[in-house]
């Protein structure tokens, strides 16, 4: 990745050409940064030419996923480390990707995900107003709509969550928008259709435990790591009878934080999708997963699983416009070609 930092009146600018951004530099805490999607978004700063500092429990996240030396281990609940860390550092802004994620979990144990996603960010953002940082990109989600009535889904649908982790980002999105009222706050909530792919470089991706995506389970397969994969539901009202969703790459999810930093306001808030706007049915993903890995691996039908919407796909044009946000990827063989191009070569993830 090409980049050129420069001095300039005094301060820090960079040019970088994958962004196509000027942007002054700053210091950044990226909250849950050595997780999937934080960790290649804390690498794009760290590219950008911003001072970069992870705080990251590693409950879920992996030390090796950080930036070499910028690891701070601790606990959204510890808001007195929190505030000094973010004093310490003359942190300018936030990027908050700590968050647990499995939907079907927050079912079962609703608690964690209340007291995790919502005590813990109201912990982060009170940390925040007592080291005066008002600057905050929060990841949200797709799950904050629940089941929308048309698709593609612009910002405007009405937010009905249909599970307690959806509930738990919605809460926040809602906090947000009133810490910019009452505090001036600048935010931006940004709502991740399917995050999916790896880092460019190949050192970076996705590395759950349960795994639970399509495309990582898909590829175990392709690996020999499992029997087969299931699709979930094949008799939805869609062409091929499976499930549609948006996939969107990491290092685009990425992109658009960086973006995204640069239009935060006090006192504002944005509220964007970050979809391609294209949707690719279960069976299109696992041709493509077959196709990339070159093996003609077991694929059995199985029930719907519950919660499961038939399509999610984003009207993304709010991005496009508002960030001048252009996913590099679009279809999805290139999406899976990364991610094919990081299980391989990392088949046990970052322990490999
Ligand atoms: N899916 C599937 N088999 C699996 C895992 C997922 O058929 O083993 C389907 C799932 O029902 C959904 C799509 O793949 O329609 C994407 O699921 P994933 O869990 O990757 O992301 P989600 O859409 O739940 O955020």
């Amino acid at each position: 990745m090409f980049r050129a930092v420069f001095d300039f009146l005094g301060q820090r600018y960079f040019d970088h050409s994958y962004f196509a951004s000027k942007s002054i530099a700053m210091n950044i805490l990226v909250v849950g940064g050595a997780g999937y999607v934080g960790s290649h978004a804390a690498r794009c700063l760290v590219d950008a030419g911003h001072g970069v500092w992870v705080f990251d429990n590693l409950v879920f996240g992996h030390e090796q996923a950080a930036p070499v030396g910028r690891l701070i281990r601790g606990d959204l609940h510890n808001r007195e480390l929190l505030s000094g860390i973010l004093r310490e550092k003359q942190i300018e802004a936030v990027m908050h990707f700590a968050a647990f994620a499995y939907v079907g979990e927050s079912v079962q144990d609703p608690a964690k995900y209340y007291h995790n996603n919502i005590v813990g960010s109201l912990s982060l953002l009170e940390a925040m107003r007592t080291a005066r940082v008002s600057k905050i990109v929060f990841s949200s989600t797709t799950a904050t709509y629940g089941v929308p009535e048309t698709v593609p889904i612009p910002e405007e649908t009405p937010q009905s969550p249909i599970n307690p982790y959806g509930f738990t980002k919605l809460a926040i999105e809602h906090a947000l928008r009133d810490y910019a009222h009452a505090y001036g706050f600048g935010f931006a909530a940004l709502r991740y259709f399917n995050a999916a792919g790896a880092h460019h470089d190949g050192d970076l991706g996705e590395d759950h435990d349960p795994e639970t995506h399509l495309i990582p389970l898909a590829l175990q397969v392709a690996l020999g790591q499992r029997e087969r994969i299931a699709i979930f539901g094949t008799d939805y009202p869609t062409p091929d009878g499976t499930c549609i969703r948006d996939y969107v790459h990491v290092d685009d999810l990425a992109s658009a934080h960086l973006l995204a930093l640069d239009r935060l306001k006090q006192g504002e808030g944005l509220q964007l999708n970050l979809g391609t706007g294209h949707g690719h049915s279960v069976r299109e993903v696992i041709d493509a997963c077959r196709h990339v890995s070159g093996v003609d691996f077991r694929v059995v039908e199985a029930e719907r699983r519950p919660g499961d919407p038939p399509e999610l796909v984003a009207d993304a044009s709010r991005a496009r416009s508002v960030l001048g946000w252009e996913p590099r990827y679009t279809e999805i063989e290139p999406i899976v070609r990364t991610a094919w191009n990081w299980h391989s070569r990392h088949p046990r993830g970052y322990a490999s």
